[in-house]
């Protein structure tokens, strides 16, 4: 774990990397948010984009979704991986929200939870970016730069998730979920990270361990 004055100096040098941090997959309501984040699983962003406005223009509410034909929607998200099981997952989130929630996306991490394709990261990412909830999303690039920087050691997303509401608190969480993909995606990625030129070399322990 980090002291205090540890996590101050990573934000800051995260911000200074990162000045303007958001969402990088694009859209313009609450369901077309929770649909790109379904669509985003062992998948860029920058994929899941290049199919979303098609997907939109043709299936632009949950209730236009829930009546999709499944053959149609798996052509328009053909190029994404798993996209079978995506195009089930999407059409059956569109059916529940119909069903459940009037066509709204409820601002209720468990109760999100319960749709169809849509975990735990999900839910967080999803009420932190539209409801500005205090929520972290642990994805691939905040577990593994949590645990390169001794904000965490567990060894489950929950747990560093949990260690990061303890570390961060009082910090923004929606603002400090993207410094710290961002800073994952882009700096210190998972295979040949960018050590040489980083300012935390002083007390991250991946560095301390590996040089
Ligand atoms: S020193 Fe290397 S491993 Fe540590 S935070 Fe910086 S880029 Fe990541």
């Amino acid at each position: 774990m980090q002291t205090k004055e540890n996590i101050d100096k990573i934000f800051e040098y995260l911000k200074e990397l990162f000045p303007n941090p958001k969402c990088e997959l694009n859209y313009s309501t609450a369901f077309e948010l929770l649909i790109a984040v379904i669509l985003s699983a062992q998948c860029t962003d920058k994929r899941v984009n290049s199919v979303t406005p098609k997907l939109f223009e043709v299936y632009p509410t949950a209730k236009d979704l829930a009546q999709a034909d499944i053959a149609q929607v798996e052509d328009i998200i053909r190029s994404l991986g798993f996209f079978r099981n995506k195009a089930k997952s999407i059409v059956n989130c569109a059916k529940q929200l119909i069903e459940q929630f009037d066509g709204q996306v409820p601002n209720d991490v468990e109760k999100l939870q319960k749709l169809s394709g849509v975990g735990r990261k999900t839910a967080n990412v999803v009420t932190a970016e539209v409801f500005g909830a205090n929520n972290i999303g642990v994805d691939t690039h905040i577990f593994r730069v949590s645990h390169r920087l001794g904000l965490s050691d567990g060894k489950t997303p929950l747990l560093v998730e949990k260690d990061l509401l303890k570390q961060l608190q009082g910090r923004q969480l929606n603002i400090d979920h993207y410094l710290l993909v961002l800073f994952g995606r882009y700096h210190c990625k998972a295979v040949k990270p960018n050590c040489k030129e980083c300012k935390l070399k002083s007390i991250c322990l991946y560095y301390k361990n590996n040089f």
